[in-house]
């Protein structure tokens, strides 16, 4: 049977609990605190002696155990915000992460022609999609996966966030395609190294290895990818992928070696290579 919690007390409780397992045990109970609450975060501020309801504490509560496993704030409370948008996230695929905002910025910047067509790789929860498509409302989106849940999920997210000039399919990477060539390709694919110690850690424990895993160096969907790209390219089309901090130059070489130009790598916020930009057919 639950006991009576108010807010304060709930999250200092919390925060003890999960300052053993988590690297950020105050924002996580807070997260976790407004989600059961269903309010903001200047609510846990301004009311500190508010009681919890019993269902209210056993929501909580159990949420506080799951994250102390180490499950992902963001699969426990089943959405995460991306761009603009409030997506839904599950585990069958990856969360979306902030970097790959960059991703969004530079396809949106691109000079392209009006009504462009856009092709989302291995869109998972459909964010770079559905970020794309709501800010080119002139746009035509498509997103695939390979992941038949992933692809019903970004329909869902698709649906919850009134978006309409995007579609998603199930395709892996470029096989099951419709014929049709695109004016931006984007990608965000799987790219760490299969022994990577990165991959036992926090969060990552919890999400799909076929997301996050390509090979011994990272690069075998990415090889795949480029070595299809031109194909499915109008000329003078865009390639943008989203990759490791220490891919850049393989993956320039990569692009060159397929006839590629204006070869570009970009620094995400936090300084570190994460996207390379190229455009197909013109010297
Ligand atoms: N950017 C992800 C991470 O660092 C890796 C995801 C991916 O392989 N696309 O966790």
């Amino acid at each position: 049977m639950a006991t009576a919690l108010t807010i304060k007390t709930a999250l200092n409780y919390g925060i003890g609990v999960l300052s053993l397992s988590s690297e950020s045990p105050k924002v996580d109970t807070e997260v976790l605190l407004c989600e059961v609450l269903q309010c903001n975060r200047s609510k846990l501020i301004i009311d500190p002696e508010q009681s919890l309801s019993d269902s209210q504490i056993t929501r909580f509560l159990a949420f506080i155990e799951q994250r102390k496993l180490g499950h992902p704030v963001s699969y426990i409370i089943g959405h995460q915000d991306f761009w603009t948008l409030s997506l839904e996230v599950n585990e069958s695929t990856l969360i979306p992460r902030p970097e790959t905002e960059l991703l969004v910025e530079l396809a949106v910047s691109l000079p392209v022609p009006a009504n462009s067509h856009c092709l989302d790789l291995g869109t998972g929860t459909g964010a770079i999609a559905l970020a794309i498509a709501s800010e080119k409302s002139d746009w035509q989106v498509l997103g695939c996966d390979r992941v038949a849940d992933a692809v019903a999920l970004a329909q869902r997210n698709k649906r919850r966030n009134n978006i309409t000039n995007v579609a998603f399919i199930e395709s892996h990477w470029f096989n099951q395609l419709p014929e049709q060539k695109f004016d931006v390709i984007v990608t965000n694919p799987p790219y760490v190294e299969s022994n990577s110690d990165y991959l036992n850690r926090g969060d990552l424990r919890f999400e799909p290895q076929s997301a996050l895993v390509a090979g011994g160096d990272g690069l075998d969907d990415i090889r795949q990818i480029i070595a299809m790209a031109s194909d499915y390219l109008n000329p003078q089309g865009w390639l943008l992928i989203e990759h490791g901090f220490e891919q850049s130059k393989s993956i320039q070489s990569l692009l060159v070696a397929q006839g590629f130009n204006k070869v570009t790598t970009k620094l995400d916020y936090a300084g570190h290579d994460r996207v390379t930009m190229a455009q197909f057919g013109v010297a």
